[in-house]
């Protein structure tokens, strides 16, 4: 389908990267559940690999003999040529089997020991164990920065000898504390390539590469797959030299997203932008009503930041507040658990982005491996509790919250 005009995300994520000529005439893609690809010839063959090992270019318009799934299989394309019109700025995506893989497959792309990565804290807990468990006693030194926190960010960007990635969580987790993106790109100033996990807002809301960060991280367990049924991941560049570079590692890990998961991921991404609008206009409503709730101490959410530095960079990167909120309540955890008990719509349980609602208490599940300095840190109190909105009826959800809340004084 090369050649075309270029179309809106909408139109592109259903129109482009796919013909149905090579499904028998399916309107929409088939699985193809194999493990290996029979060649069109040996020279094919023998081109495939020359290309794969890097021995040769691909020349523009090129075909090229699929070779074994643990490498690349239609379906995998399928979907990654999907996500591209969905990232504002990308040329190329890259699915695996969770966010982890995504995240772990794109760190050791960059970083080998005897290299550093600053990252923003609170980040996602394995993200967290990853870096401090993992690629620390294997020799990569990970700097910890407060999300938000401009100045120690820049410090760091700054001061960090062989700093390699800057890996920015933005907004963070379950207090939506929001990170400058642009800011962190002009400071990084190319020295070391700046990764976003933008799993809570994007792609609908926030575009990292707009903003000149290098790659996009996703848990396509959350929005992108929206049905809570699927574990996968994504990455997105500009650059597609540099995402060359992840998938080769992808090759080795064997951590490609199998057939029939990319089928699944796939058949949601033309609703991602619909889902999370509606999610989105869902969790505002709520939030702004219950902020008055005598139960309540405070709401956290975008549209209800009161610090100033934080109202500006949602203004500047988000278009819209997401849907994720957090509950702060007055009774400590008491109350939190009361809240849980009596909640009948929204489920307890932990990740996000689906379309139903989900609420969970940070303290004791998420983050329960936290210090106590680190909770301090990152806000995560005893009374809070972090919900995801869905896409039910805002006013069922209300109404549910509210009964949930007058129960939990
Ligand atoms: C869930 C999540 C991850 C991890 O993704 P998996 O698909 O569970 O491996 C990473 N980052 C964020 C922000 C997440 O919410």
């Amino acid at each position: 389908m090369a050649g075309h005009q270029k179309q809106h995300p909408l139109t592109e994520v259903l129109t482009k990267g796919f013909d149905p000529a090579l499904s028998v005439g399916s309107a929409r893609p088939a699985v193809f559940r194999t493990s290996t690809y029979v060649f069109s010839s040996p020279e094919s063959a023998e081109r495939a690999f020359d290309l794969m090992a890097g021995r040769a270019q691909k020349q523009p318009g090129e075909e090229i003999d699929l070779v074994y799934s643990r490498f690349n299989h239609p379906n995998a394309q399928i979907a990654e040529d999907h996500m591209v019109p969905l990232e504002a700025g990308a040329t190329c995506a890259l699915v695996f089997n969770s966010g982890m893989a995504a995240i772990m497959t794109s760190l050791m792309a960059f970083a080998g020991p005897g290299d550093a990565i600053v990252y923003t804290v609170p980040i996602y807990g394995g993200t967290q164990h990853l870096i401090q468990d993992f690629l620390e006693p294997w020799g990569i030194r990970g700097i910890a920065v407060p999300a938000g926190d401009t100045a120690a960010i820049d410090k760091a960007i700054r001061e960090t000898q062989n700093l390699k990635i800057v890996l920015i969580e933005t907004p963070a987790n379950p207090t939506l504390r929001m990170t400058d993106i642009r800011r962190a790109v002009e400071t990084t100033g190319g020295k070391a390539l700046v990764m976003v996990d933008n799993t809570l807002l994007g792609p609908a809301f926030q575009h990292p590469l707009e903003l000149g960060a290098d790659l996009v991280l996703y848990s396509a367990t959350k929005y992108l797959g929206g049905m809570s049924d699927l574990i996968a991941g994504v990455a997105v560049a500009k650059d597609p030299a540099l995402l060359g570079k992840i998938r080769s590692k992808r090759s080795l890990f064997g951590n490609i997203l199998q057939p029939d998961e990319c089928w699944m991921l796939d058949t949601r991404l033309p609703t991602v932008n619909l889902r999370m609008n509606k999610a989105s206009k869902n969790a505002q409503r709520i939030a702004e009503k219950l902020a008055t709730h005598p139960a309540v101490e405070r709401i956290i959410y975008p549209t209800l930041f009161t610090n100033d530095e934080q109202k500006r960079i949602f203004a500047a990167q988000c278009d819209f507040p997401g849907a994720m909120l957090s509950i702060v309540l007055k009774g400590g955890k008491a109350a939190a658990f009361d809240f849980l008990r009596n909640v009948r719509l929204a489920r307890n349980a932990v990740s996000l982005g689906g379309v139903e609602t989900l609420s969970c208490h940070p303290k004791t599940t998420t983050h329960s491996g936290f210090t106590d300095e680190e909770s301090r840190q990152a806000e995560v109190t005893d009374g809070l509790v972090r919900i995801s909105i869905g896409i039910e009826d805002w006013r069922d959800l209300l109404a549910d919250f509210t009964q949930a809340l007058d129960g939990a004084q």
